[in-house]
């Protein structure tokens, strides 16, 4: 009997993570191929802006399994059109494959909800559920509980431990948009998104006037950072007019300076090696600190900011010894701005219009405390910050 995969999802882009794991479910379940297909409107979930068309989305897929003859990619929920329902596929596969035995595959979030999906049961009249996994321990007991639960249904579930790159179409959509994706994507679809100018890879996002700018950002963070980052440029631009600083750089330094914040800690070093960073070892080991590297390297090479304007996110968790006048700014603009709240930050925000190395100061002995609490070391830049602020603080 013909064992057959059904693999769906949106697939924007198709990444190398969506192979691997093709791949893997075909070993695991003995399948003889695995049929995937893009869905045209997916239920509760909005495509976002900018994204390529369905059909695109296929071409892209039928790149990406071009070279493996047991991974076929179908058009079948564009050419239905409307809102793409599992189970009306699985209906139609059925009727085309009517002996077929067949798996739906899926990750672990769809799984344990999967009893919210219209005509679930309809659906496992039809198939045996292939669950992706991890493997870590609360995840395992989840799965385990929800399979106990089908199973009284009667329904088939079968586990494919996955472990490949996991990514999410957001986390590689930022990667496009900070030109680091490359190693995530199949061969040919890195040249199609290029060629076809998708997911704003072409854009040129040099110099954008503050709005154009602002709108961007927005669409590149977490949306839970939004405010903390509007609400540091405008702190900075309020230090930079009280003291005197260039305005226009503390908007631009404010607004960019958390800009790869939403890239997790192991491909903040693949947008490192993307753009030829060689890494220092405490870099490598706290890669929480890599945001303000990477966002430097971001705000030069994508957004063509200028020196000083990079200099300032580039130091600004960590601060260094003998910090410029827009360095301390955006330094301090990021601990106090108007979300923040912790003791001590109404201390800051005083000192930070009456003497700002003295607030720099402060920051960089809060932050001392705190990662000792955690048990982390402090970064040698901010040791030497800290040293430095004394020496220039000490009676000669
Ligand atoms: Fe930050
Ligand atoms: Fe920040």
């Amino acid at each position: 009997m013909e064992r057959i995969g059904i693999f769906g999802g949106t697939f924007n882009p198709p990444h190398i993570g969506h192979i691997q794991a093709a791949k893997q479910a075909v070993e695991a379940l003995g399948l003889d191929k695995i049929i995937l297909v893009p869905d045209c409107v997916a239920p509760h979930k909005a495509i976002p802006p900018n994204s390529p068309t369905g059909w695109q989305r296929l071409d892209m897929l039928r790149l990406a399994t071009a070279d493996d003859p047991r991974l076929e990619a179908s058009d079948l929920e564009l050419r239905r059109e409307g809102v793409s329902y599992t189970a009306d596929t699985i209906a139609q596969l059925r009727r085309s494959h009517p002996k077929a035995k067949l798996y739906l595959l899926m990750g672990t979030d769809m799984f344990l909800s999967f009893r919210q999906w219209r005509h679930w049961e309809q659906i496992l009249g039809d198939v045996t559920l292939g669950v992706f996994y991890r493997g870590d321990h609360q995840e395992i007991a989840a799965i385990e509980n929800q399979r106990a639960e089908l199973k009284k249904l009667g329904a088939g579930v079968e586990l494919v431990k996955n472990q490949v790159v996991s990514i999410s179409s957001t986390q590689m959509r930022r990667l496009l948009a900070f030109h680091c994706a490359d190693s995530f994507l199949p061969r040919g679809v890195a040249d199609y998104i290029r060629e076809n100018g998708l997911y704003d890879g072409n854009a040129n996002w040099k110099n954008l006037p503050m709005d154009q700018l602002e709108a961007v950002v927005v669409s590149l963070l977490n949306p839970n950072r939004v405010a903390h980052v509007l609400g540091c440029r405008d702190t900075a631009v309020d230090l930079a007019k009280h003291w005197g600083a260039n305005v226009t750089d503390a908007a631009r330094a404010g607004i960019l300076h958390d800009i790869t914040k939403a890239i997790d800690g192991p491909l903040q070093l693949t947008l490192c090696e993307a753009h030829g960073t060689i890494l220092s070892d405490f870099s490598r080991k706290y890669p929480k600190t890599l945001h303000a590297l990477t966002g430097a390297l971001v705000a030069e090479r994508i957004f063509g900011e200028n020196e000083a304007v990079v200099s300032a996110i580039r130091y600004h968790t960590t601060g260094k010894a003998g910090m410029n006048l827009l360095e301390m700014i955006i330094y301090v603009a990021d601990y106090m701005e108007p979300n923040r709240d912790f003791p001590g930050v109404e201390k800051l925000r005083e000192l930070a219009y009456s003497d700002l190395p003295q607030a720099l100061g402060l920051g960089l002995e809060m932050t001392m405390e705190h990662l000792k609490r955690q048990g982390n070391a402090l970064s040698p830049e901010s040791k030497e910050a800290l040293a430095y602020l004394k020496r220039r603080n000490a009676p000669v």
